[in-house]
């Protein structure tokens, strides 16, 4: 997808280059899709403004409501194991501020985003309209169940620490799908999983360890 942000986003540009260059070219993303996409999306825009000079530093940073938009490496390389191409359509749970969207839709057909703090799905879908995304569709909700309507999925996100893999996400996962999904326990370290589906079975892979904000149930 090819938009031009108005000239007030071009704000912190040298240095949304400098982070992609020094956190996630360096540290191994080679994906130019997802490069582009790193380099292109005004991190700072999906930030509170008191921390917003801390946009393209090194780690997460708090976006209300106790939770928080992950550090950009990690980001990237979520992305990156998920495989998007222009041809696939995206699943995700746990909007936040919508950042993680919308680097998956500069780089996917559609994106569909699941938040379960209803404040946080409010924002996230008036920002990225005023960002000019069209092809992100957010609701409120559990994304436990994920979204049945518009599945199957070729990529499935999850961004909160999940124990079990749910079932719902499993089953709307496409043939040849790729999901990415944090699992274990809430405020211990947990892995991060890629699961690929192929001729109906499902394939687990081990990738790394990492910290997330706990997967809440309504
Ligand atoms: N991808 C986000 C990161 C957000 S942190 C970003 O780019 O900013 C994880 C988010 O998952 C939080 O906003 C949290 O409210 C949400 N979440 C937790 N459990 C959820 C669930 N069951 N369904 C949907 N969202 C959930």
């Amino acid at each position: 997808m090819t938009r031009s942000f108005p000239p007030q986003l071009k704000k912190f540009e040298s240095e949304r280059i400098a982070m992609v260059t020094v956190q996630i070219l360096d540290r191994g993303i080679k994906d130019t899709a997802v490069l582009r996409a790193m380099r292109t999306v005004p991190r700072h825009q999906f930030i509170p403004k008191e921390y917003q000079k801390l946009a393209y530093d090194d780690g997460p940073l708090p976006i209300g409501y106790g939770q928080t938009i992950s550090q950009p490496y990690i980001v990237a390389y979520m992305t990156e194991v998920a495989k998007p191409t222009p041809d696939k359509r995206a699943l995700e749970v746990g909007t936040g501020s919508g950042y993680q969207a919308a680097i998956l839709a500069e780089i996917v057909k559609e994106v569909y985003s699941v938040e379960i703090v209803p404040e946080l799905a409010k924002e996230s879908a008036d920002r990225l309209a005023r960002l000019g995304y069209k092809n992100i569709t957010i609701r409120f909700g559990d994304g436990y169940r994920g979204w049945k309507e518009h599945s199957p999925f070729d990529i499935i996100m999850v961004t909160a620490a999940v124990e079990q893999i749910p079932q719902p996400l499993i089953e709307q996962l496409a043939e040849n799908g790729r999901m990415v999904i944090p699992i274990g326990a809430p405020d211990e370290v947990q892995e991060l999983i890629l699961i690929e589906k192929k001729y109906g079975k499902i394939e687990k892979h081990r990738l790394t360890f990492v910290r997330f904000v706990p997967f809440k149930r309504l």
